[in-house]
């Protein structure tokens, strides 16, 4: 890196481009920092992402997002009107033991379209985006972050960090030394198991989305009753992480099968032909619950080293969070001049 004059900006890196990266990356450039975010998906977005098995597509992470917060709402707001979200108004219900009641309807749930992975699409449009490159190793020193690729490139120097992978993968990227090391590595993240089935015909349920209980299965979802989806039959079925975490092991055709057949068990109604079968297992999918103080602590900083680490695990575990959390630890570090 060259010596920073007064005339060049301060040069950030962004591990991450989820939404907590891409919040933070946008809020960052907005003060005049030079911003780099490093991503080791094929895309932005994260766990709030799609894929795609023409005719089908699935949001096999986030399902759909909730606006709480004032300023997440008038974020919500400006993503509607660009297009990108729009509201899912699916029948959402509870379901045990092949019953199911209705769920508080004034819920709103907004959703990315075509794709959950629109919005993150959106939010990356000018910045300054590396996809498939994944952050291996972090030195910190008088001259600021030198970041280094798994493939040994050198990826730069840089005066501020952020890094906004899951706990468990920026704990081993800031390593023990850490002042931040000890508070990440107390975030345990859960696992999830994605099921995701493209169907010959429509799957005879009353019901787009439902919250299981007493099963395998704690959400499934007729994933193409989302706004502009296309209209083929596309369901994804998630596993709880109390049964992902028994069976993290265990083979994908067996995976397919067995909570295939608790979706028919569950909701007590036979599948159609099924075209196509994948499953996706998310290791760090959602923070435990006994781990997220939620409005306490939304990011972490440490002001001596300009590191911070943001993302849902440290801000409820949820795209709001994730963003919120983005946007105040970018907030944080643009609050230090380097
Ligand atoms: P992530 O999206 O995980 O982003 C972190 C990024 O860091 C990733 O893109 C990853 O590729 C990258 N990365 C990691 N390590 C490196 C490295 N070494 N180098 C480079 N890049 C790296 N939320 C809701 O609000 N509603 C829901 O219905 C919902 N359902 C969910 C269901 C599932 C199965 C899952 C998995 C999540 C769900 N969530 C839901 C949670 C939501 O997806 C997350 O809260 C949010 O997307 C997290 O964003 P983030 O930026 O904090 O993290």
């Amino acid at each position: 890196m060259e010596a920073r004059t007064r005339e060049t900006p301060p040069r950030v890196a962004i591990v991450g481009g989820g939404l907590a990266g891409l919040a933070a990356a946008a809020r960052l450039a907005e003060v005049g920092r030079e911003v780099v975010v490093f991503d080791k998906g094929r895309g932005p977005g994260g766990r709030a992402t799609s894929r795609r098995a023409d005719p089908f597509a699935f949001d096999h992470g986030a399902q759909y997002f909730t606006a709480r917060e004032p300023g997440f709402r008038r974020a919500v707001e400006s993503w509607l009107h660009a297009g990108v979200v729009a509201r899912w108004r699916g029948t959402i219900v509870a379901l045990q033991r092949g019953v199911h009641s209705p769920v508080d309807s004034g819920t709103e749930r907004f959703v990315g379209v075509p794709r959950m992975s629109a919005l993150a699409g959106h939010l990356a449009r000018g910045l300054d985006l590396r996809s498939g490159v994944r952050v291996a190793a972090l030195g910190h020193g008088p001259r600021g972050w030198h970041l280094t690729a798994e493939d040994g490139a050198d990826l730069g120097r840089f005066e501020q960090l952020l890094v906004t992978a899951p706990p468990a993968q920026a704990a081993a990227l800031i390593g023990r030394e850490s002042p931040l090391h000890r508070r990440v590595e107390q975030t345990r993240m859960a696992p999830t198991h994605a099921v995701l089935l493209g169907l010959a015909e429509p799957y005879a349920v009353d019901f787009d989305g439902a919250f299981c209980s007493e099963s395998a299965l704690g959400w499934i979802a007729r994933d193409s009753s989302k706004p502009g989806r296309g209209g083929r039959e596309a369901w994804v079925l998630h596993a709880t992480s109390e049964w992902t975490e028994e069976n993290l092991e265990e083979d994908r055709a067996t995976l397919i099968d067995r909570l295939t057949a608790e979706l028919e068990r569950a909701t007590g109604v036979r599948l159609p032909a099924v075209l196509h079968r994948d499953v996706h297992t998310w290791r760090y999918a959602r923070p435990l619950e006994d781990d997220v103080e939620d409005g306490v602590e939304r990011f972490l900083v440490c002001r001596e080293q300009h590191l911070a680490l943001a993302g849902d695990a440290y801000c409820g575990g949820r795209v709001e969070g994730a963003y919120s959390s983005g946007l105040e630890a970018a907030r944080a570090l643009a609050s230090v001049e380097p």
